[in-house]
């Protein structure tokens, strides 16, 4: 038994002693953890009981955004050691399964993700997790920033589906935390520079303190009228939908440039209506993201080359006895927090 953040049904978290699985096999190495980010989806969980399909059944721990010190190997790992600094991969995919093989292993059926009913997340002191997918921090990354690799793999398997080519303009709907990330992993894959929307001023002023992020607030002007004037009436090259709102849909291809790309990141919680003859007639390219695979590695060297600064994205940190008061305050909603953290290790 180990002490747990447990979401027992929607609407109701307590912190107490939950059995967890502890028996570390020859490819797992087990965990100290050190600090969990607070994610939309475990938010999300806690208000609702469910996301689409994965409905909460049984209590659940949260938590999948984490890092923290290896303290125990299994037999057959290689790479990794007592006392490494690592940040870990939530979803563990059946390595034999079609999708693994094909280097998908992110769209795998039978994946594994940490919080996702039934499987328990990581707010809890100690968890075991296979070597494949734990990541040694670099020795200039935080424990708090190493936390921060699994929001910013999205957004880097969103410029990487995005195919960005050096110089490209970029266009970003939503600035919450993931519309903030695909800013910045756009940035770094080339885009020259990114316009973000938001109908929300303190979130713009978050993403607008980057150089290179433009803010555009919609509530004074349509998105699409400034991405006109200030390519030519081109349009971006590539835009990426990360607000989820069924609002962003409608002209959303007036964003995009001729033959340029259209990157869906954020999930409606309805089906929505889109302009098939508008993206036809551009020819727009349509892509999609579902969380990331072959990502970590890349995020790490980006973070650790200091490309890419994600300490400003961290706007409160929270101590383990006071998660429940995190969850709270993260499910206010307060335009002006980005990401929350727990830290686990007191
Ligand atoms: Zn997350």
């Amino acid at each position: 038994m180990q002490q747990a953040l447990v979401l027992e049904k929607k609407g109701v978290l307590s912190l107490r002693e939950i059995d967890l699985p502890t028996q570390v096999r020859p490819g797992d190495v087990k965990i100290e953890i050190d600090t969990v980010g607070v994610c939309g989806s475990d938010v999300h969980y806690y208000t609702h009981g469910a996301i689409g399909p994965y409905v909460l059944r049984e209590p659940m721990v949260l938590g999948h955004e984490a890092a923290g010190t290896v303290v125990q190997v299994g037999a057959d790992v290689k790479g990794l050691k007592v006392g490494d600094r690592v940040c870990m991969e939530p979803g563990v995919p059946n390595l034999s399964s079609r999708a693994s093989k094909l280097g998908l292993y992110n769209v795998d059926p039978d994946v594994r993700f940490w919080a996702t009913p039934p499987i328990h997340g990581v707010l809890t002191p100690y968890v075991v997790h296979p070597a494949a997918f734990t990541y040694r921090l670099p020795d200039n990354v935080s424990f708090a920033e190493g936390a921060m690799v699994e929001p910013f793999a999205i957004g880097m398997q969103a410029a990487t589906r995005a195919r960005i080519q050096p110089g490209d303009v970029g266009a970003v709907i939503g600035a919450g935390p993931i519309g903030i990330m695909v800013a910045l992993a756009a940035l770094a894959g080339g885009c020259a520079r990114v316009f973000i929307s938001d109908l929300s001023a303190d979130k713009l002023k978050i993403a607008g303190q980057y150089p290179g992020i433009i803010p555009v607030d919609v509530t004074e002007r349509p998105f699409a009228e400034v991405i006109a004037e200030k390519t030519g009436g081109w349009g971006a090259d590539v835009v990426f939908e990360a607000s989820g709102s069924s609002r962003a849909f409608k002209g959303m291809f007036d964003l995009v440039r001729p033959g340029g790309a259209f990157v869906l990141v954020g999930l409606p919680v309805e089906p929505v209506e889109f302009d098939v003859a508008g993206a036809i007639s551009k020819e727009v390219r349509i892509e999609t993201v579902f969380r990331y695979a072959n990502i970590f590695d890349r995020a790490l060297e980006l973070i650790a080359s200091g490309k890419v600064d994600l300490k400003p994205l961290i706007t409160g940190t929270f101590g383990f006895r006071d998660s429940i008061k995190a969850f709270e305050r993260a499910a206010a909603g307060h335009a002006s927090d980005v990401k929350l953290q727990i830290k686990v290790k007191e």
